[in-house]
């Protein structure tokens, strides 16, 4: 644990933040918060960098409800940033990049940090992302002894390691929390001989010519062949004042926020697997739960929304799309909904929105240099061949018609004939 972050509660809030000369980061956490664990060694690293600059503060939420309630924080994590006794600078809060936290701080501080210096890495495998396929990926690549990589931008584990109920990856005794399934997979990997590099963040590539390139902040990797892992993340809510009504009303964490919602009217935005599970499991806070799904046919199996009808604390509201958030200080008051089919809105009571209305592929990075569909998927097939020679795709980030952790891991696969490939 970093010494630079000092773990503080209600009444040191004032000498520790509103008087301190320096600027201060604030942390609010939750125990069983899946967003907080993926914020926790992001904060780590970042006060490592930046502690001399700007004081890390960490408050648990549930311990310094008032404080946070007077802050208007009704979401774990969130983070605020303070300067001179003043909030500045706008929040973040739910699942985090280190690139959204790295910005943040580099607004607050300008750029006052020198380049780090440069290591310099060859292998034959270098495979981007370590989530199941990457993670997957590297347990073959080490048990057929080649010199393998993995870069990672967060923790490891992807967004299996959000969820802990898997019910569906086989082998496993009924549930299994995401974050050991994936946990298990790192050590695997780990076992066999791989390297893996996390909270390292990709600013330059190029997967061009025979060698393929990679920097890092820190690190300069060359390799023989890349593997395209780094999956999809989970898309915002796309309605007027949904933005600063992050952590404030509008959530992506059923399991981390929900049970501020205790006798709310919440709505859950979506139609898939998720946003059915997420309902129910809401409503064991909620007075009620309204699903409002732009389509009239759900993404989910049958069970799921069979559950879900049979809920008396459910409703659902089909061929529906959220258009406008409307907010008090620290949660919602109302949704606008606009019907899809005949134009006409209506207002609906909520003091929440919990949002699960799809993934973006992570492909960014890769633009003009590999061919991706016009949703931003990686072209591949089963092989995994990507439109680049020695580039591959596998998991969540390529194209294919289920995403899941199975699919994914069996992706990780390396077919003989390219390994082949990796070694030349
Ligand atoms: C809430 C939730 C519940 C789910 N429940 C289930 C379930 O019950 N059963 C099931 O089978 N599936 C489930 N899924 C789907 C499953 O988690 C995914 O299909 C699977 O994780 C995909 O694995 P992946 O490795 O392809 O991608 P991801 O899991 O998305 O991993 C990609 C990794 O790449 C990293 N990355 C991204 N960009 C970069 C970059 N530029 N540089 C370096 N690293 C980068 C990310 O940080 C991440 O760690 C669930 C998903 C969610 C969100």
């Amino acid at each position: 644990m970093s010494d630079k972050i000092k773990y503080i509660n209600s009444e040191q809030f004032e000498e520790e933040v509103i008087k301190s000369n320096k600027p201060v980061i604030i942390d609010f956490f939750s125990d069983d918060c899946p967003p907080c664990d993926v914020l926790a060694p992001i904060y780590e690293k970042m006060a490592e960098k930046y502690g001399d600059h700007i004081t890390f503060v960490k408050i648990m939420r549930q311990e310094n409800r008032e404080l946070a309630l007077s802050l208007g924080v009704t979401g774990s994590p969130t983070v605020l940033f303070y300067k001179d006794g003043k909030e500045l600078g706008s929040r973040l809060s739910g699942f985090m990049t280190k690139p959204q936290v790295r910005k943040a701080i580099e607004e607050v501080l300008g750029d006052v940090l020198p380049p780090e210096t440069m290591e310099k890495v060859t292998c034959d495998l270098l495979i981007l992302g370590a989530g199941p396929a990457g993670l997957s990926a590297g347990i073959y690549a080490g048990r057929a002894k080649l010199n393998t990589v993995i870069v990672e931008e967060g923790v490891c584990g992807g967004q299996a390691a959000t969820t802990s109920h898997v019910a569906n990856y086989p082998g496993t005794d009924g549930a299994v929390n995401g974050k050991e399934l994936t946990r298990n997979m790192k050590e695997q990997a780990l076992s066999f001989g791989v390297r893996i590099d996390d909270l390292k963040e990709i600013f330059d590539v190029n997967l061009k010519g025979p060698i393929k390139y990679i920097r890092t902040e820190d690190t300069e990797y060359y390799a023989n062949t890349v593997i395209l892992a780094t999956g999809a993340r989970p898309r915002e809510l796309d309605a007027a004042g949904a933005d600063t009504a992050k952590g404030r009303g509008v959530h992506y964490c059923a399991t981390c926020d929900g049970a501020m919602y205790e006798g709310a009217e919440i709505i859950v935005a979506g139609g898939g697997s998720a946003a059915l599970e997420e309902a129910v499991f809401l409503t064991r806070f909620a007075d009620h739960v309204t699903i409002v799904h732009r389509r009239d046919e759900f993404r989910c199996a049958m069970t799921e929304l069979e559950e879900a009808r049979s809920n008396q604390k459910i409703s659902i509201l089909t061929n529906k799309i959220i258009t406008e958030v409307i907010g008090g200080e620290h949660s919602l008051k109302e949704a606008v909904i606009r019907d899809v089919n005949t134009g006409q809105y209506e207002i609906i009571k909520a003091d929440g929105v919990f949002v699960y209305v799809g993934n973006d592929p992570q492909t960014r990075i890769f633009k003009g240099q590999i061919e991706l569909n016009a949703s931003g998927y990686v072209i591949a097939g089963e092989d995994t061949r990507t439109s680049c020679a020695g580039v591959f795709a596998a998991g969540d980030v390529r194209t294919k018609e289920i995403r899941q952790i199975a699919t994914a891991t069996s992706d990780g696969q390396l077919p003989r004939s390219w390994q082949k490939d990796i070694l030349q």
